[in-house]
């Protein structure tokens, strides 16, 4: 296997902008983003027996299972990690037991010494409500890009029609309020967790202020990885 990359594992609450910021550093940089939130709407809309099964637990805005979950990374990360360039872990881990999957897989894979960057996105819950209720997603399953319609920036070109592949954008169905607030909470109960593990590990979670323009959180997390610690 190249060993010659790394991991830049985003935590961050939902809202935080792990995909848009993932989709940026893709575009510039040749990262290699997999969203695991992405992966699990996919299975919904192709109607798969993971989609049947997963369904209700995404839309009331609860975790699917580690096991689950872990597979499709699993999956994945033996496919990429043959080819060489950084990958985005976008949404996992989530949990310490996911955390210590991800080290068992390293292992397995005999990639124990890449360098994992854990970034944490940090921003008000007042300012997360207010991006979560104007967010909009492409529909096509395959693309899923976001939209703003509160961020001229981030807004769709023409309409509610995607930019990128013309598809019509939806709203998520776990961007409704009573799930956005579960999904507050399930963030923030596993967050500790998550960083107490990566301190026992020895491994330094690099706090990234996101409630600033695009551009400004992309250079700031150019600082936080080429930062040696
Ligand atoms: P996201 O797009 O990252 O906000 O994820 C949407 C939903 O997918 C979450 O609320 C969970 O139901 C599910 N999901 C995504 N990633 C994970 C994960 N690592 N562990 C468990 N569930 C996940």
């Amino acid at each position: 296997m190249n060993i010659n990359r790394n991991i830049v594992v985003f935590l961050g609450p939902p809202g935080a902008g792990k995909g848009s910021l993932s989709k940026l550093c893709s575009q510039r940089l040749g990262w290699i983003q997999f969203s695991t939130g992405n992966v699990c709407r996919q299975h919904i809309s192709e109607g798969t027996e993971i989609g049947k099964q997963i369904d209700f637990t995404i839309k009331s805005g609860k975790l699917i299972s580690d096991g689950l979950i872990t597979k499709m990374v699993a999956d994945w990360l033996y496919l990429q990690l043959k080819n060489p360039g950084a990958v985005i872990l976008d949404g996992f881990p989530r949990t310490r037991t996911q955390a210590l999957a991800l080290n068992d897989l390293l292992k397995s894979f005999d990639l124990s010494d890449i360098k994992l960057d854990i970034i944490k996105m940090v921003i008000p819950d007042s300012s997360i409500i207010s991006r979560l209720s104007a967010r909009y997603i492409c529909q096509n399953n395959k693309c899923q890009a976001v939209y703003s319609m509160h961020t001229d920036s981030l807004k769709p070109k023409s309409g509610i029609i995607c930019d990128d592949c013309t598809h019509p954008l939806i709203r998520r169905p776990d961007d409704e309020e009573s799930a956005i607030k579960q999904r507050l909470e399930t963030y923030y109960n596993h967050e500790k967790d998550l960083i107490e593990f990566y301190s026992e590990e020895g491994l330094a979670v690099k706090k990234l202020e996101v409630e600033c323009p695009l551009d400004q959180v992309f250079d700031k997390l150019l600082a936080l990885i080429d930062r040696a610690d």
